[in-house]
């Protein structure tokens, strides 16, 4: 047997667990684990700071099924990674963070970036330890990739975070090379009476509805979803990030008709999306109080939260679905078009539709975003969201046609996410050889988080394209005049509101700087030629900056401009 390093041992490790991509900032002790990666095939990405590395290497996860490493240096490095390992475990996506700690010889001796890494890890992942020996480090990794598939405990079963601590003096120390892959996960099927009965309350359902949750869009269960809509007939809505598991142009989808849809539902089909703040708890004034929710998950301990399912149906979402499409084929029921709650739901689209260009005309670029998405942006770009209002509309506004093309702030509104889950999008895109284009847009707060990506992006030729939709602040700023009277008049720390930012920020200049593409917009006409520009450039990242107007309630003059537009 062959003697290999520590680092070599951890690179191999994740390698043989399938691991390809790895994201981080290299320091001591761990600048050899990102160049034993490289040396064993992982693609690495050196990242700015280990919160947007820790994104993202869970976006990877996401994305690919299989989860990314993120490698960060001990202490403050750690730390950083831990917003990303919080996002990650509440989104319920795999990541592995990889984190240099003290030599063994120096614990509690107040070594270097000390920290209590392993305790600290606990309560941001599903799993945190430090291998004792180099010899465990293999089944140590192993045990993290292997628990984000859901096979060690029925009860344990959700993807999330992990965190694997390695002594600095590991590192570079010899051991004899033992590296084996884990199984692929086994599939857990729903209990065949709960699929009989999940039958029955969906056939007896006046106004029935679909949810599907970014669960279904991580279970792979798009085609057996887009089967049993077809064959059942059913009406659906969309989550945020379970967009695109269906297409949004889908004649079954009533995403424009939601409140109504979500409020009247007499039996809701839930799967694989919380009932939690983002579905308004399943519970009054959004729901009906009497609703019958057939509740689809992997994790039983999800089963029940703040409703009492009818049906729990505990499994994997892409068998059970086919399970149901098995019941649904085998007598070939189907809900008719032509009921009193497909009337409502059509209705209310129709009505929604108008509505919903009134209201956007005071938001003017909202509007004419939308329609250069339908216009100019390609049906298979992956759109990166976040920004309190930018990705509040861009979602009613902004399509999704495939599954895991929309990435946005999650589960846990985390502003800041986008730069890093838009290079993990576009290092896939990359090695894939997809041709698909990566479409960031964020609002000028959001971008600020972890601005310093771009250099990222430009450093390795990412083509992504960045749109800052720039109103000078937090949900809204002040105009340059206004700001230079507030300056006139005393101390800005004591004066400025603290919603605002810099009026009219150069955020292209940023992206010049380091050599990408910078576009400064400011009419429909400069977004159109500079989108089309930015969608031509392979081989650099674009940022447009679009000066929209920081109190953009003004109705009249957005009116003009949108309706000329629309
Ligand atoms: P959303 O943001 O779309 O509402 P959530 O993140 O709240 O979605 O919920 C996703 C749910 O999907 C989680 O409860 C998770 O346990 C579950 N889940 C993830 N993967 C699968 C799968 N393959 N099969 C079944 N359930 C899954
Ligand atoms: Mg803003």
């Amino acid at each position: 047997m062959d003697e290999v390093t520590g680092a070599q041992l951890i690179a191999e490790s994740l390698k043989a667990q399938k691991v390809e991509y790895m994201f981080g900032i290299v320091g001591v002790p761990v600048i050899e684990v990102a160049m034993a990666a490289q040396a064993a095939g992982i693609k690495y990405v050196g990242m700015r700071n280990e919160q947007a590395a820790c994104y993202a290497a869970s976006a990877i996860g996401y994305l690919t099924g299989r989860p990314g490493a993120c490698l960060v240096v001990s202490g403050p490095g750690l730390i950083h990674a831990l917003g990303g390992m919080a996002n990650a475990n509440m989104n319920c996506w795999p990541v592995v963070v990889i984190g240099g700690s003290a030599d063994r010889n120096q614990e509690t001796a107040g070594a270097f970036q000390e920290f209590p890494q392993v305790e600290t890890c606990r309560l941001y992942s599903k799993f945190s330890a430090r291998p004792s020996s180099l010899e465990a480090i293999p089944s140590v990794i192993e045990k993290v990739i292997y628990q984000r598939i859901a096979v060690r405990t029925s009860m344990y079963g959700r993807p999330g975070a992990c965190y694997v601590d390695i002594a600095g003096d590991m590192v570079n120390a010899k051991v004899d090379r033992i590296v084996s892959c884990c199984p692929s996960p086994p599939v857990s099927l729903a209990h065949h009476g709960a699929i009989t009965e999940a039958i029955s309350v969906l056939k007896a359902a006046k106004r029935p509805l679909v949810i599907i949750g970014k669960g279904a869009a991580y279970g792979r269960a798009e085609t057996a979803l887009r089967e049993f809509v077809e064959k059942s007939g059913l009406p659906f809505l969309p989550t945020p990030m379970g967009k695109g598991v269906l297409p949004d142009d889908h004649p079954n989808c009533v995403a424009a008709a939601r409140s109504r849809a979500l409020l009247q539902a007499d039996v809701v089909l839930l799967l694989g999306a919380r009932l939690n703040w983002i579905l308004h708890f399943g519970l009054p004034p959004r729901f009906d109080p009497d609703v019958k929710i057939i509740q689809v998950d992997l994790c039983a301990e999800e089963i029940g939260n703040n409703v009492k399912p009818a049906v729990a149906l505990l499994g994997d979402i892409n068998s059970i679905v086919t399970q149901l499409l098995g019941g649904v084929r085998n007598d070939g029921w189907k809900y008719p078009s032509d009921t009193e709650w497909w009337n409502t739901l059509k209705d209310k689209i129709a009505a929604n539709a108008k509505i919903s260009k009134i209201v956007y005309y005071c938001i003017i670029i909202y509007a004419f975003l939308s329609f250069l998405h339908l216009q100019l942006l390609p049906h298979d770009c992956i759109i990166v969201s976040e920004g309190a209002n930018t990705m509040d509309i861009g979602r009613t506004m902004l399509n999704n046609y495939l599954p895991r093309h929309r990435l946005d702030a999650g589960t846990f509104g985390t502003m800041g996410v986008g730069l890093g889950f838009a290079i993990a999008a576009a290092a896939v895109e990359r090695s894939e050889n997809k041709n698909q284009r990566i479409v960031c847009v964020e609002g000028d707060s959001a971008f600020g988080f972890s601005g310093m990506e771009v250099e990222t992006m430009c450093r390795y030729n990412l083509p992504v394209v960045i749109i800052v939709v720039n109103n000078n602040g937090i949900y809204s700023g002040v105009d340059p005049e206004t700001w230079k009277e507030m300056a006139k008049m005393g101390d800005l720390t004591s004066i400025a509101p603290p919603v605002t930012l810099l009026p009219e920020a150069r955020y292209d200049e940023v992206m010049t700087a380091f050599g990408g593409r910078g576009f400064l917009v400011r009419t429909v006409e400069e977004l159109r030629s500079a989108l089309q520009l930015s969608l031509s450039d392979w081989e650099r990242p674009s940022l447009l900056n679009v000066l929209i107007d920081p109190s953009s309630d003004r109705k009249q003059q957005v009116t003009v401009t949108c309706q000329e537009y629309m």
